[in-house]
Order: C-alpha cells, then structure tokens, then sequence
C-alpha cells in the first residue's frame, strides 16, 4: 500500500501562483484507492503521475476551501468517464461540500452527485465502512469551514490519519490516537500562530500529546512563510523534538507504507 502525494502546497500565495502544486494526495492498496483533497490541478497532476482517476473508489473532499475542493466535480468526471459509465465512487465530504452549510454554498454539482455510487457527508467522529477491513473515521478540526473533517482511515491492518486544515485545539492529539501515519497540514513554520492553521510548533504539540506515537508523520499543504523559514530546517527540527520520522511531502512523492512501518518498527 503507498501513499502518492501530487501536492504539497496551501495557503493563498503558494495557492493563486502555484509556487508548489495544491493537487491533494492518494492512498492506493490493492483493493483500495482515495483521492485526498483534490484542489485545483488535482486531475492534470493524477495524469502527469500516472495516478488514473478512473481506477478510483473513492474521494474525500475535507472542507470548502478551494485548495481542497476545486477539482472535485472533475474527478467525479473523470472517475465516470462522465455518464458512459455512471455510477461508480463513493465520495465521503464534509457537509458544506456535499449540502452546503450556513455560509458555505455546496461544492458538488448534483449533476455529478448524481454520477457517485455514493456521497456522504460526515461529521467529526462519524464512520463509513468501505468493506469489512476499509473504514474511514472523521476527526474534528477547527477551522474557518465548521463543518471541515479530517480522518483516520484503517486500511490492511494500518491507520492512516489525515488533520486536514485545523488550528491546535485541546484533544486533538487523542482524534489521533493509535495511528500508524499522520499527515499534518502544517502551513506555518515554527509557532507563527494563524488562526484556524498549524505551526511546526502545533506539530510537536500534537505528537507529543499521543500516548503512543506515530511511526512516521507527513507534513503537507507548505505556506509562503513555512517555505521562506526553510521547509529542510522545519521537517529536521520536528523530527528532532517528536523522535518520529518527519517526511516533507512533495509532487510526485510515494512512499510504501508497508515497508516504512516495518522499517521504523525495527528502530523501536
Ligand atoms: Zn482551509
């Protein structure tokens, strides 16, 4: 099972000039295959490294931001070869994105509404079961979107968990309790606090609050500011006050989960 990011950028300058690319990320096993936030370029950067749409199963579209939802109608699109083959895809999103919420229009045309298998909204805490051994869990987040999830995805005996955009907030380290990975959305470098976003600071927090740690943590969705602190000197110095393998993410990255954790298991 891998994890393939096609992005690694966030943030509204790094955003509008595509400094880095704002394509989200996939999870890919045998039987399995999510596409994480499909922001804008998601479905020109799914073909550029050859990660086919069509072979999708589902989508996660975490908030109504445009960095995470833009290219959602296309992957549905794209994912159905429009109506030739309908009906294929569960897309699991927050309610603004599915429904609309309070000042939150909906992202989903119900034209390609209409092309899923299935599109559920969650909420913090909700579950969907995928199959017997797939379950994808969402976890709270605070942040300008009230009804933004994260999740934590149990897939071949691992958990995956994703912060999407949040701001630090008390119990957040337990929403992640018992994961193997954790890919953090970390916009800011150090503890330049902004509200509704991760530091590098919230990172250690975070880890640091967990009863048992990750093996390994992405760091994901790099602001201006993030990359002008040096993004090498921000990955190196939360590895070095979490302990835990720090992986910067980056176009075109793929990382074999199974591998990395019998890798780091051997380091405990
Ligand atoms: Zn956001």
């Amino acid at each position: 099972m891998e994890i393939v990011f096609l992005g690694n950028g966030g943030g509204r300058i790094v955003l509008d000039q595509q400094i880095l690319p704002t394509a989200g990320f996939r999870i890919n096993s045998k039987n399995f295959k999510m596409h994480v936030d499909p922001g804008p370029g998601a479905l020109v950067k799914s073909i550029e490294h050859k990660q086919t749409p069509w072979e999708l199963d589902a989508l996660f579209v975490s908030h109504c931001h445009i960095d995470h939802c833009n290219d959602a109608n296309m992957m549905i699109e794209s994912l159905n070869f429009g109506n030739f083959r309908g009906g294929r895809g569960t897309l699991i999103g927050a309610e603004s994105v599915v429904n609309g919420k309070g000042t939150f229009e909906k992202q989903l045309d119900d034209y390609f509404k209409n092309m899923l298998k299935l599109c559920k909204p969650l909420s913090a805490s909700q579950t969907h079961k995928f199959s017997d051994s797939i379950s994808i869990k969402a976890t709270k987040t605070v942040h300008e979107d009230p009804s933004d999830i994260g999740f934590v995805l149990s897939i071949e005996g691992l958990k995956i968990g994703y912060t999407s955009d949040t701001e630090y907030f008390q119990g957040i380290s337990e929403e992640y309790e018992g994961c193997d990975f954790l890919i953090f959305n970390c916009l800011r470098p150090d503890n330049d606090h902004l509200e509704f976003h991760f530091s590098s600071q919230d990172v250690i927090k975070t880890v640091n609050g967990m009863k048992t740690k990750p093996l390994a943590i992405f760091i994901t969705h790099l602001g201006m500011k993030f990359l002008n602190a040096g993004k090498e000197a921000q990955q190196k110095k939360i590895e070095e006050n979490t302990g835990v393998k720090t992986m910067l993410a980056s176009e075109g990255l793929k990382v074999d989960l199974h591998e990395l954790s019998s890798k780091q298991k051997k380091l405990v």
